[in-house]
């Protein structure tokens, strides 16, 4: 019996370690596209591309682990398609592998711009950028996603002039709302990036041409205008696909053989219920495990609220929960917003949906109960930093 990991990231490094740690014995086999073995990509656009930390640290597991574990990880190597019906999958060398059961941690990729763009997704990626801004005296990046706005931090610590190009009215503004977008917006002036707000670009060679006329000059120009979940071989296979391949809550496909986690994944969340994608590492860290277990035929749930991080300057952040597009209808602010050192939090019709805390640590726990209870908090109390978390229901 095969179990069959496609993609060779956090996540498909996370599955193979949950399958052996909950007893699975079989052949297990990763094909990764990539020539690497599996690696975390938080420190791409952080300290490894500052040049702060060694290549050895990103690493999920060594070669060792892989060997001692009877993990066969095929690097370099991608899975071309899928035969339900045989239960095999081709791969690129043109083998073919029969899978019992199959688990697709295929990730995400970038949205790509006509022209000449850098792009950041792959450890490639990083040791190229850090060559470029270790060379380059200005750049300009479009978007200010936490992609675009990590980057301009790396690039202004390395003395990199950095304009950044942003068509919406304040960064971040889809996750973080007007209000807390402006405190990003805030940070990065503070820190002498030129960011421009509600600009459209119109063209990308050798710098950046505006709709406007306006010419931005740059040796460099890096795009992160948001990833694709990469989809193309489960809706080539037939299995349902919508924004992510669908799976229901133990992280299943349409198909009872085929599972999903990670980036890829859009999973039926029971406590939101609703499905939601997300492109976390938190997700891809844990979700493996759900399907781990739901791969060997026990009961298992993803339920965690979604979770995340970003580095920028000074200013470390955590994020915990979901906000549907236009749910929040109230942000209250615990802390010194200007000073960053702040918890936000949103609100939906009086509950805590997500909260984030800025530069205050260990709070993610109780920030998880307050949305986890469902109930009403009282304003006056979250605002005020003398009351305990736990303590602000109303
Ligand atoms: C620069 C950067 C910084 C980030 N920083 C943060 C952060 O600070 N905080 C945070 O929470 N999240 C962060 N993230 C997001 C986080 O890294 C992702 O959520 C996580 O990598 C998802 O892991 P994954 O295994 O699902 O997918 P991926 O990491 O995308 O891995 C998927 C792998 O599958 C391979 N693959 C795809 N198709 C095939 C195929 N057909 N056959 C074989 N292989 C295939 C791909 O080549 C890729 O290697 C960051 C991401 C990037 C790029």
């Amino acid at each position: 019996m095969t179990y069959v990991i496609v993609g060779g990231g956090l996540a498909a490094a996370k599955a193979a370690q949950a399958l052996r740690e909950q007893g699975y014995e079989g052949r297990l086999v990763v094909v990764g596209a990539e020539p690497h073995l599996p690696y975390e990509r938080p420190p791409l656009s952080k300290s490894y591309l500052q040049g702060k930390s060694e290549r050895e640290k990103i690493f999920v597991h060594d070669a060792a682990w892989y060997a001692d574990q009877r993990v066969e990880v095929l690097t370099g190597t991608s899975v071309t398609a899928i035969d339900r019906a045989a239960h095999e999958v081709t791969l690129s060398t043109g083998d073919k592998l029969g899978y019992a059961k199959l688990l697709l941690a295929t990730g995400a990729t970038p949205r790509r711009l006509p022209g000449d763009a850098l792009y950041l997704r792959t450890v490639d990626d990083s040791e190229r950028l850090r060559d470029v801004l270790a060379s380059a005296s200005r750049i300009a990046i479009v978007g200010a996603g936490w992609i675009g706005l990590e980057v301009a931090a790396a690039a202004r610590a390395a003395g990199v002039d950095v304009t950044v190009l942003e068509a919406g009215s304040q960064p971040l503004l889809r996750v973080l709302g007007e209000r807390i977008g402006a405190a990003f917006a805030d940070l990065h002036r503070a820190n002498g990036v030129d960011l421009r707000l509600g600009v459209k670009v119109e063209e990308i060679s050798g710098g950046v041409r505006l709709a406007d006329g306006t010419r931005v000059e740059a040796d460099a120009v890096i795009a992160g205008i948001g990833v694709e979940p990469d989809t193309r071989l489960a809706a080539a296979a037939g299995l349902q696909v919508d924004d992510g391949v669908l799976v229901d809550a133990s992280l299943r496909t349409s198909d009872p053989d085929i599972f999903a986690a990670g980036d890829v994944a859009r999973a039926h969340h029971p406590l939101l219920d609703t499905h939601i994608r997300v492109e976390h590492w938190a997700n891809a860290l844990n979700q493996p495990a759900v399907a781990a277990r739901a791969m060997l035929g026990q009961d298992a749930t993803y339920d965690r609220l979604p979770y995340f991080y970003t580095d920028q300057y000074d200013l470390g952040m955590e994020y915990t929960g979901y906000v549907r597009p236009g749910q929040a209808d109230d942000v209250v602010i615990r802390g010194d917003l200007a000073g960053r050192e702040y918890i936000a939090f949103w609100l939906s019709d009086g509950k805590v949906v997500a909260g984030m805390n800025v530069n205050i640590w260990d709070v993610t726990d109780d920030i998880k109960a307050l949305i986890n209870s469902g109930a009403p908090a009282d304003r006056a109390k979250l605002a005020d930093p003398t009351i305990p978390l736990a303590d602000t229901l109303a």
